[in-house]
């Protein structure tokens, strides 16, 4: 099936997909599969916008804000670029982020200033390459969060900059979740401070939300928002769904309750221009919230006045992250086994799959999984047709 058979009114040929969940992984969805095979779709998610997690909006000041956090885009992969600049222009942006440790501001990931600065040592990138080397616990084996760190720069910057922040964050010691969780934040001796080193660093010029908006924009995809999938999905009718919310609600929790770590947002505007010297200072050892963000830093809006946001951390609330450890990973691996068996459902993105996926990661695995369902439906006309029926039975 390259095309819907267009003759047979759309009333009566229904969705044939129904995507819920309007964030990265059911917008870059939906969009491929009305632009590349024709296909009727209909989104629906429970919140009143679309975006997601990334969506952004400007607030009673006229800043644009990022509700759910501060997003900033960065990626490696040329084939996720291109395809998000079908849809935005972009603004150049490298995140700078700084910690609150001992009194000062220093940069994170550590770097050679940070060292420097910290201990009032005036070392070169080669001896501090050579200092790390004598701080550092060897580990046989890097399993946890709290090994990759100690491993490289020893107890005590662990202490200054990771142990805290991480038990605030996700309520756990680094030794309870995995590896990946602080491998997320290099180490370096030089004196590199971008909070990320991938090859393009960009914000969408007019925000995401408006990114979105021309993801959605195609005749064939319709939206429908203040609307859980639960109240529709037998009323409308549709052949295959694309879920991404949670994997666990959507089989009832009936293997328990997925953990998901949640955060509580305070957003605060500000009469000054400028709140703080970069776009997010980082508070691993003091106040109950990790970081403060500045958004303008991160749009490049210029506004007399300024919103920032402050991050603290909750076991309860909406599911924001997959919280990386190996009883969870069991855990999500029966809720995956009952995924795969479904034939008329597809799981795709950060809650569906429980991985801790950045945005351009959600954008790749979503494309992926298009090129399936491509091989899938798009191979016989009408193939949708010919392998699953009404509202997926
Ligand atoms: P989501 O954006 O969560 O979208 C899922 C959607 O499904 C939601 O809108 C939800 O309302 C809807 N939904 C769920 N259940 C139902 C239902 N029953 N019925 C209808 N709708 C439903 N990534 C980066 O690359 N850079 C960053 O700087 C960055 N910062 C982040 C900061 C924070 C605080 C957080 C929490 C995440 C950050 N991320 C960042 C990650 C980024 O938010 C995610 O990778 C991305 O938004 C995930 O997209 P998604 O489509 O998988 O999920
Ligand atoms: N981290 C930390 N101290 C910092 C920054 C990060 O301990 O100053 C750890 C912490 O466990 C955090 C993880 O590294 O959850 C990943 O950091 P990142 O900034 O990527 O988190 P995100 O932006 O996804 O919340």
């Amino acid at each position: 099936m390259t095309e819907f058979d267009p003759t047979v009114p759309a009333a009566q040929r229904g969705f044939d997909f129904l995507v819920v969940g309007a964030g990265f992984a059911g917008s870059v969805l939906a969009e491929r599969l009305a632009s590349v095979l024709g296909a009727r779709v209909l989104v629906v998610d429970r919140r009143p916008h679309i975006g997601g997690n990334a969506f952004d909006r400007y607030d009673d000041a006229g800043i644009l804000i990022h509700p759910y956090g501060p997003h900033i885009f960065h990626t490696n992969s040329k084939d996720v670029f291109d395809y998000l600049s079908q849809f935005t222009a972009w603004r150049p942006y490298q995140h700078k982020v700084l910690a609150s440790v001992d009194g000062q501001l220093v940069p994170i990931p550590i770097n050679l200033d940070t060292v420097n600065r910290l201990y009032g040592l005036s070392l070169t990138a080669f001896e501090l390459e050579k200092w790390f080397e004598s701080v550092a616990e060897p580990r046989e084996q890097i399993r946890t969060s709290e090994d990759v760190v100690v491993s490289k720069v020893g107890r005590d910057l662990y202490n200054k900059f990771f142990r805290g922040y991480t038990r605030k964050q996700w309520g756990l010691d680094p030794s309870e979740l995995d590896a990946s969780v602080t491998a997320r934040v290099p180490t370096r001796t030089n004196r590199d401070d971008r909070y990320f080193a991938d090859t393009y660093q960009a914000m969408p010029l007019h925000g995401f939300t408006r990114m979105f908006e021309a993801m959605l924009a195609h005749p064939n995809i319709k939206v429908m928002l203040n609307t859980d999938y639960r109240e529709i999905q037998d009323l409308v009718p549709w052949r295959h769904m694309i879920y991404t919310g949670p994997v666990d609600a959507f089989f009832d929790f009936r293997y328990g309750k997925l953990p998901y770590r949640s955060l509580h947002f305070e957003h605060v505007t500000l009469p000054q221009e400028q709140f703080q010297e970069v776009g997010t200072v980082n508070y691993p050892n003091d106040y109950a919230y990790t970081r403060i963000s500045e958004f303008k830093f991160i749009t490049g809006q210029k506004h007399p006045h300024t919103s920032v946001v402050y991050e603290y951390p909750r076991a309860e609330g909406d599911p924001y992250y997959p919280v990386p450890r190996p009883e969870n990973a069991e855990l999500y691996k029966r809720y995956e086994a009952d995924a795969k068996a479904m034939t008329n459902v597809t799981f795709v993105g950060r809650l569906a799959t429980y991985r801790y996926y950045n945005m351009d990661q959600v954008v790749a695995q979503a494309l992926t999984t298009f090129g399936k369902l491509r091989e899938r439906f798009g191979v016989t006309p009408a193939g949708l047709e010919e392998t699953v029926g009404v509202n997926g039975d």
